[in-house]
């Protein structure tokens, strides 16, 4: 199926070409003919499937007939749970409907000053894409007018409920007519998610897309073994210094850990700067944009602040700190491998970690390699592979996990379990506790349970 037989709009057609797009992704074959009949739809797409364009070509659609009723509100309003994912939608917006006839879009985001957004919204309002808590704040001062409104869409309606968001999208909903149509779009489709459905949407038409496997199948991930801080910081230095790592996100787990590890970075001769909740809108922006136009190599974020950040020059995703949910490791690691390119995303993860990264292996149903630098080595002896089989009945090959890397001068070499191997023929033997270790290499570590 080609764009063409969607539908829609030729002017929007024409911008589509201009973006480079031959043919639609999964979720817009399906999504884009159910929206254009006037369907209500919830669909389990994930960033990087192509949802925003999925939601967005359809309402710049309805955009090319006029409202059938006089006013200056909008027509589309579009939720998001964070301000950068906002953001990102509006520039969609301006994309594709750079050929239509003056598309009005306007951003109401929180952080951002109130005048401003009051003088935006006395004037005419097409398509509105903003955050919940500020957009309730507008409406209860009676600074909107929703009688032109004819598409709500939620974006990452299963993120805005995890953040609290979802009582005040349900307000939003009770303010507009209930004639709009409704799109919701969620990474995961839970009971949770089942039932703000049912109390927002109308005989929605269920769209399901790539499962998490098959969406971070270009994504490389990889695991380090880490002993402390000061081992990750070494490590850390080292990634950075891979002449192959283009752009990079390093995830932090607090905003103040951002902070200094952007810091520590820039003073070691690293091109990086921190983006967390904190930071006023303006140096959010700016530091955005920075990352965006190839001028900035490495940020260091907290999971809320990178949400939603799609820019293709992300190379590498770095877990300096594991997530703590599983879903957030999923979030975190699709920054990189951005519209089909190939991505690296490496953990760092210690002793305390091994629950965490079990729960993230089941959930995206991928088991991470783990990689060792020479020199860089960690004290940390790595997990088992063998939490599904019996110590009564080793089997080598079985619990082997082995990877191939690259050593600092180009050389090939092998590591099983996390540590370096050299590849000569070896056997093994059993301790006095029973676990298996290799004959050939003194290192402890290389003893597999
Ligand atoms: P999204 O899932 O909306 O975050 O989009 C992920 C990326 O895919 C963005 O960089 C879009 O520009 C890109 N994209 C969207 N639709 C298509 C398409 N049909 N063909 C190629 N790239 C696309």
């Amino acid at each position: 199926m080609s764009f063409e037989n969607l539908n829609l709009h030729p002017l929007i057609l024409k911008a589509i070409v201009d973006s480079g797009y031959t043919t639609p992704t999964p979720i817009q074959k399906q999504a884009i003919p159910e929206i254009l009949v006037g369907h209500d739809i919830i669909a389990s797409a994930q960033t990087g499937t192509g949802k925003t364009a999925a939601f967005m070509l359809p309402a710049l659609h309805l955009l090319t007939a006029p409202s059938k009723v006089h006013g200056r509100g909008p027509r589309i309003l579009v939720l998001t749970p964070t301000r950068e994912l906002a953001l990102q939608v509006s520039e969609a917006a301006a994309k594709y409907g750079k050929y239509l006839n003056r598309v009005k879009v306007v951003s109401i985001l929180g952080g951002m000053p109130y005048p401003l957004q009051n003088k935006l919204l006395s004037q005419p309002v097409d398509i509105l894409v903003a955050t919940p808590g500020r957009l309730i704040d507008h409406i209860q001062r009676g600074r909107i007018n929703f009688l032109r409104l004819e598409m709500l869409v939620l974006d990452e309606a299963d993120r805005m409920l995890d953040m609290g968001f979802i009582d005040d999208v349900e307000k939003i909903a009770l303010a507009i007519p209930a004639t709009h149509q409704t799109l919701l779009f969620s990474a995961t489709l839970d009971s949770a998610i089942a039932k703000v459905a049912a109390r927002l949407l109308k005989s929605p038409k269920r769209i399901q897309i790539a499962t998490q496997q098959a969406r971070l199948e270009n994504i490389e991930q990889r695991l380090h073994y880490v002993d402390d801080i000061s081992h990750k910081n070494r490590l850390l230095d080292h990634l950075l210094r891979d002449m192959e790592l283009k752009q990079a996100i390093v995830f932090t787990a607090t905003k103040r850990d951002a902070d200094t590890l952007a810091d520590n970075l820039s003073a070691q001769g690293h091109e990086a700067s921190a983006l967390h909740g904190d930071m006023n809108q303006r140096d959010r922006i700016r530091t955005l944009t920075k990352l965006r136009h190839g001028r900035l190599r490495v940020l260091v974020a907290t999971d809320v602040a990178a949400r939603g950040i799609d820019i293709v020059g992300i190379t590498h995703v770095i877990n300096f700190d594991l997530p703590k949910s599983a879903e957030d490791y999923v979030h975190r690691i699709g920054r990189t491998g951005r519209a089909g390119t190939p991505g690296i995303a490496v953990s760092f993860a210690s002793g305390k970690d091994s629950a965490n990264l079990k729960k993230i292996e089941r959930f995206t149903g991928h088991r991470i390699t783990s990689h060792v630098i020479p020199g860089l080595e960690s004290r940390y002896k790595p997990r088992s592979d063998t939490s599904d089989t019996s110590r009564d009945r080793p089997s080598i090959s079985r619990k082997r996990n082995r990877s191939w890397s690259n050593d600092s001068e180009g050389r090939s070499f092998s590591s099983v379990n996390g540590n370096r191997c050299n590849n000569r023929s070896r056997s093994f033997s059993r301790d006095n506790k029973g676990n298996l270790f290799r004959n050939s290499n003194s290192n402890p570590y290389t003893s597999i349970k």
